[in-house]
């Protein structure tokens, strides 16, 4: 039967339609245009159309789109070829999500136990607040009751322990445990980084007790934070990450990136998916890694990050009743409010920027990788503009 609406009722959408996007820039049919520090929630992480990646979609769109991973993808190993040159992995598995990439690395984690003569060890740690997706797995491991209500038992095999408690994180390793799982910044969240000390503790503490550490870079990942993945700020490695959203540049794919040793126990017939790794996908992401792999990117985007950084640091002096704190790390920025998040979110769309909250009460501002200065310093004064317009109407109250 017709619904009035006929789409599930899980979103609460915004009433505003963007027809088209220009790099930082997207457009209503009306012509209205707005500053994207939303990017998808940090997935357009080269701006909207940009001309390399439309290239490669176009040419690719005219050879092959799908083929089943029973065949040999070219640039499905080239892509996993770059992906090893340039990080601590030498696996890759290609998937459709960022939850899809979890998954993987759970069940790459678990199975390497399993392989290796202790199949009791299958339990996962990871920290509250986190976010990991959406799948029966993933909110289980993400821990969050919001996301667990109502979607019957609780899948077994994954612990919580409170953020930023390592001793509770060590009382929570038995010899039960396979792994730990945390996102170097929670993004979901509220844009909460765990201290550089954190991430070096959890490795020492993973290989103290034989763990594989686990790392969802998902969001941080791919140049997101200034590093081309965020646990290079702290100089360690993980054995699993995650990773999804801007690595396809708005095409959705992610991956799950593994050491030999964890991926051990993934043999032929363990895993699969249809379209993973599908040429249509690869196409595209082997072009956003040309263009983030450039020299002087990374660059670009910590100078950029370092404009945001001195502004918000600004506003926050200006208005100590709005803002609470400025965190994050390159272009992943929260400001933690200290009136409602999601008023000022309103007031920014107001003026024309568009933002993402995110939980702790934090607006994230997650623009895509290629902003320049000017467009920094543009989406600043309209925050400004969102927080006067916000003082000014609770000074009238
Ligand atoms: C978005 C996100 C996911 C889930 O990715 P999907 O593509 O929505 O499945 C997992 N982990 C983190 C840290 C994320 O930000």
């Amino acid at each position: 039967m017709a619904d009035a609406k006929p789409l599930y009722d899980t979103y609460n959408r915004v009433p505003i339609v963007f027809e088209r996007g220009n790099g930082v820039w997207l457009e209503t049919p009306e012509g209205e245009r707005y500053l994207d520090f939303a990017a998808g929630i940090a997935v357009n992480s080269l701006g909207h159309a940009h001309p390399h990646l439309v290239e490669a979609l176009k040419a690719q769109a005219d050879r092959v789109w799908h083929l089943s991973n029973l065949f040999e993808i070219p640039d499905q190993s080239r892509m996993a070829r770059r992906l090893t040159e340039v990080t601590f992995a030498d696996k890759v598995f290609f998937t459709n999500s960022g939850a899809e990439a979890l998954e993987c690395a759970i069940k790459t984690a678990r199975r390497h136990f399993y392989v290796n003569g202790q199949p009791e060890r299958y339990g996962i740690i990871t920290v509250e607040g986190a976010f990991h997706g959406r799948t029966l797995a993933t909110i289980a491991a993400g821990g969050q009751a919001k996301y667990l209500e109502g979607f019957g038992p609780k899948t077994a095999g994954f612990d919580q322990v409170p953020f930023g408690d390592h001793e509770a994180l060590k009382a929570a390793i038995n010899e039960n445990t396979a792994a730990i799982l945390v996102e170097p910044i929670q993004g979901e969240g509220g844009i909460r980084p765990l201290p550089v000390e954190c991430m070096r503790g959890l490795r020492d503490l993973c290989d103290e007790h034989g763990l594989l550490l686990i790392l969802d870079e998902v969001q941080t990942g791919v140049g997101r934070t200034g590093r081309l993945f965020a646990h290079e700020w702290a100089g360690i490695e993980p054995d699993i990450m995650a990773v999804a959203k801007g690595i396809g540049g708005g095409f959705p794919f992610g991956a799950c990136l593994a050491t030999a040793n964890a991926a051990d126990g993934m043999t032929a017939g363990t895993h699969g998916t249809t379209y993973g790794g599908n040429p249509l996908a690869m196409a595209v992401g082997n072009a956003v890694l040309d263009v983030i792999l450039e020299e002087g990117f990374l660059t670009h985007v910590n100078d950029v990050a370092l404009v945001m950084r001195q502004g918000l640091a600004s506003l926050k002096d200006r208005y100590p009743d709005l803002i609470a704190d400025v965190r994050g790390s390159g272009l992943m920025l929260g400001i933690k409010c200290a009136k409602s998040n999601t008023d000022l979110v309103m007031a920014m769309r107001n003026e024309h920027i568009l933002a993402v909250p995110a939980g702790d009460n934090v607006v994230r501002l997650l623009p895509p990788l290629t902003v320049t200065a000017e467009e920094a310093r543009e989406a600043l004064s309209k925050i400004e503009g969102a927080l006067d317009m916000l003082s000014r109407s609770s000074s009238a109250n």
